[in-house]
């Protein structure tokens, strides 16, 4: 099985390694894939833990649970990175997660916020962004393989 976070690797030379427990993320934008596959694979214990626990609800693994049952994860796309390398303490990852709920195709643009304590990456919050827009030529977000402007992008859209 290759990787659902989108790397071409196979699942267990990615991710993998780091859901199981055997290391821990060397860096936010790997935390941030390994805790998108993990929604693909509805490992709530490893979203729960890579949590910040600064940042946890009372209630995070009931909306950890709610949210990777109800939703199938159909592909990430990484589109930008500040810091949180080894050698940093916080990081920023922007991304679009492209998801499934019932009959249609929705995407998740996020910056997402992490920081690094005890030599491990922990995710703290994020702001949600208005939805990616790709330019008209290129491919739909939505990974349909079309190209945006015959698919998801609006009619009058100036993109
Ligand atoms: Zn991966
Ligand atoms: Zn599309």
């Amino acid at each position: 099985m290759r990787c659902p976070c989108g790397s071409q690797k196979l699942l267990p030379q990615c991710c993998g390694v780091y859901l199981q427990g055997l290391f821990s993320a060397p860096t936010a934008e790997k935390l941030m894939r390994s805790r998108y596959v993990a929604y693909c694979l509805k490992n709530i214990d490893y979203l729960f833990n890579t949590e910040h626990p600064s940042h946890r609800q009372p209630n995070s693994r009931q909306l950890i649970t709610a949210t990777a049952n109800h939703l199938e994860w159909l592909g990430l796309t990484v589109l930008a990175t500040e810091a949180g390398q080894s050698e940093d303490k916080t990081g920023v990852v922007e991304f679009v997660a492209v998801f499934k709920e019932g009959k249609s195709v929705a995407q998740l643009h996020e910056r997402s916020r992490f920081i690094k304590e005890n030599g491990k990456w922990f995710y703290t919050d994020g702001d949600r962004l208005p939805p990616f827009q790709p330019k008209k030529n290129e491919p739909c977000w939505c990974k349909s393989g079309k190209k945006f402007k015959q698919c998801h992008r609006k009619k009058g859209s100036s993109r």
